[in-house]
């Protein structure tokens, strides 16, 4: 747990969130302020600044992850089309920094992103 990081308060149970699964290597909630109208995060429980923080001893978790996000994206209904992002650094518009996983759709989205 780092002080002052949201998801570890979110994992710790101190704040709430419309949580969609967990196990206990990692969590699925959805997006407080949805850009779509499906829009989860997948989060591991350990507490990892990004993608850059990611080592070989992550490639089950990091895959995990990827996994749980699609089945979630087919849960939701997403078959025909969704996208799964992770932001790394301010410059790519990350603003937690606490590694997530976004799973996108519902709407039909445009290439590059902004
Ligand atoms: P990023 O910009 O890639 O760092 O994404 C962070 C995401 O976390 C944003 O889409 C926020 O809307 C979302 N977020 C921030 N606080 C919460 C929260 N308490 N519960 C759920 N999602 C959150
Ligand atoms: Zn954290």
């Amino acid at each position: 747990m780092t002080q002052e990081c949201i998801f570890c308060k979110i994992i710790a149970g101190d704040i709430p969130a419309a949580l969609l699964y967990e196990d206990d290597d990692i969590l699925a909630f959805n997006d407080i302020s949805p850009a779509a109208p499906v829009h989860i995060l997948v989060i591991p429980r350990k507490h990892m600044r990004g993608p850059a923080s990611l080592s070989e001893a992550d490639q089950s978790l990091i895959g995990k992850m990827v996994l749980k996000g699609t089945e979630l994206a087919i849960d939701a209904g997403l078959a025909d089309g969704y996208r799964l992002v992770m932001n790394n650094g301010e410059n790519a518009g990350q603003t937690v920094f606490h590694l997530h996983l976004h799973v996108l759709g519902g709407r039909s989205m445009t290439w590059p992103p902004g």
